[in-house]
């Protein structure tokens, strides 16, 4: 077992619905730490930079748009294998592909209105964590 950091992000999908407790409490209920957490509205630059892998994607404008129509909480979790661990606690990008008992199954609206982000890879965590967390 590797100790690892990842980003998570509580969607703005989510922080409408009043959903931010009941999210990181999953975390908390999985031994899974909040080791720093911030709650904001992102600019358009930001969310834009911070997809920029989707650049090319046909829903990439929308998922800027999406991603800045209200805050979300952007969070460091911490713990036993944290990235594939929270991606596992998350579910499928699409709800309707999700486990049961999955964030994304339980709360998610929609493909893209799916309530949290994790990071992908340690190496994404890393690049993602420095994006929104530079002195950590
Ligand atoms: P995230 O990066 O947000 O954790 P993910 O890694 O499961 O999600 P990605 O493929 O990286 O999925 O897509 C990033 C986000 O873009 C998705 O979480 C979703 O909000 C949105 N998205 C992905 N695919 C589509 C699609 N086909 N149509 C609309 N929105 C999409
Ligand atoms: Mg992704």
């Amino acid at each position: 077992m590797v100790v690892e950091r990842t980003l998570s992000i509580i969607k703005p999908d989510a922080v409408a619905r009043n959903l931010i407790g009941t999210i990181v409490k999953v975390f908390e209920d999985n031994d899974i730490k909040v080791q720093a957490m911030l709650m904001k509205k992102l600019s358009q630059k930001e969310a834009q930079s911070f997809y920029i892998e989707h650049k090319e994607r046909p829903f990439y404008g929308s998922l800027v748009a999406y991603m800045t129509s209200g805050p979300v909480v952007l969070m460091v979790l911490e713990g036993n294998n944290a990235v594939e661990r929270n991606r596992k606690i998350m579910g499928a990008t699409n709800p309707a592909h999700a486990e049961e008992g999955t964030i994304r199954k339980m709360y998610a609206e929609s493909l893209e209105r799916n309530s949290v982000h994790g990071s992908d890879s340690p190496t994404s965590a890393q690049r993602e964590i420095n994006f929104f967390f530079p002195n950590l």
